[in-house]
């Protein structure tokens, strides 16, 4: 059983994902055409926002971007009627180098103020559409000056956000990224070329009649998820002693200067939650978890994890050790009364934009660091420091899944073992 918790980047944006209307080149071209139409920009992944605000999504017009975007989404050539080869063209965007355009969904809020559902025909709801687009040539320079844009930072900009415009961001931000990130096919190294609004790629060689005495794209059979965004699940953990009042965290030597979180990793394939939680914590911090139970999750667009937060229980009698696969530079068994006093004041989770640098230098070859302001893969080469100051002094902020974990356990969460 989970706690019912609302994390950023997620459930706030009552966007209508429509995915039903994906495959439908007319459909979207409806949308994309709908002068409400709102579209938010990246380039390289930092989202346009207003000039001096970087908590502020600056979204732009139909009108600001028509002639930019190249034709629309892409209906099948004249005459086709062969099932197999309708479905190459729905929604595609040919020819393949045309920038990532990506249908996010429509705001079929009533009343945007209270966030409240109107009552929508499902099948054909109405509201105002929105895109993600990559901006990364110099030519769309001009109307973001014009509109007073500037590139936000990615990370820093996205924690500034209102709940609803980070969960735009974070949406648009994980499938852009997917969509410049591969633009070859895994199996056979020709382009690909994207489809259903930005949701699918594919092989450009299915386009093209197979030459004799060759094989058709491996890509192109059977199932696989060679061509769908993908979402890589990292679990994170609030580890308890068996009396539920002290906490396991740690930190890395490239975090900013006395900040713990909770231990994480990816989930490995063949892995279930547990597992995972199991397998990392003793891995990193030499603790055996007996039972571990789901908490709550948050995607995290950095570039595209899912954060499965999970509560697990110590066996008793064990002493910390960080040998075992030396990703961190200190682990430690912190009080309540300590993490407490942390969260209510005002300064323990405050980072700065340089603070947020550094997480984002080191997210660059470390995804965990990035998605969960936790620990991670050690880089090859590096050395352990071992005389390191070991105060911690900050906690992760209420932005991080982390930050959700350690307040919930902080704030009279005691009982939490005893669910366990
Ligand atoms: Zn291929």
């Amino acid at each position: 059983m989970g706690d019912n918790i609302v994390n950023f980047f997620a459930g706030q944006p009552p966007l209508n994902r429509l995915s039903f209307q994906r495959h439908s080149s007319e459909t979207l071209n409806k949308h994309l055409s709908d002068p409400k139409a709102q579209f938010v920009l990246y380039r390289e992944f930092k989202p346009l926002v207003k000039k001096g605000e970087a908590g502020k999504i600056l979204f732009l017009s139909l009108d600001d971007v028509k002639d930019k975007i190249g034709p629309q989404y892409t209906s099948s050539p004249e005459g086709m009627t062969d099932r197999i080869q309708l479905k190459l063209y729905e929604s595609a965007r040919l020819p393949y180098a045309l920038p990532a355009l990506v249908f996010l969904g429509i705001d079929d809020r009533a009343d945007p103020t209270t966030n409240a559902s109107s009552a929508v025909d499902h099948s054909n709801p109405s509201g105002i559409p929105y895109f993600a687009l990559d901006a990364a040539e110099p030519e769309w320079d001009e109307i973001i000056e014009k509109r007073g844009g500037e590139w936000g930072d990615a990370r820093a900009s996205a924690t500034a956000l209102t709940g609803w415009e980070a969960g735009i961001f974070a949406q648009g931000r994980a499938l852009v990224d997917w969509n410049v990130r591969n633009k070859f096919c895994p199996a056979c190294g020709s382009r690909t070329y994207s489809l259903w609004g930005g949701w699918k790629r594919n092989c450009t060689s299915a386009l093209e009649p197979v030459k004799e005495g060759k094989e058709a794209c491996f890509s192109t059979k059977g199932l696989h998820n060679f061509a769908y965004p993908r979402t890589d699940p990292v679990i994170i953990m609030g580890i308890l002693d068996s009396t539920g009042e002290k906490m396991l965290l740690g930190r890395q030597k490239s975090w900013p200067k006395g900040m713990y979180s909770c231990l994480a990793g990816f989930i490995e394939p063949g892995e279930s939650f547990e597992d995972a939680v199991r397998r990392e914590v003793l891995e990193e911090a030499g603790i055996e978890v007996g039972p571990v139970r789901y908490s709550s999750s948050q995607p995290w667009p950095y570039p595209a994890n899912l954060m499965v937060g999970c509560f697990g229980r110590a066996n008793d009698g064990q002493t910390i050790r960080l040998d075992l696969d030396n990703e961190l530079e200190d682990a430690q068994w912190f009080s309540r009364s300590l993490i407490s006093s942390l969260v209510s004041s005002s300064t323990s989770s405050a980072y700065t934009r340089e603070d947020h640098k550094k997480l984002e230098n080191q997210s660059q070859s470390d995804q965990q660091t990035s998605a969960a302001l936790a620990p991670s893969e050690k880089k090859e080469g590096e050395v352990v420091v071992t005389n390191v100051e070991k105060g911690i002094t900050r906690v992760p902020p209420e932005t991080a899944i982390a930050g959700q974990l350690v307040r919930l356990w902080a704030r009279g969460g005691v009982e939490l073992v005893s669910k366990l």
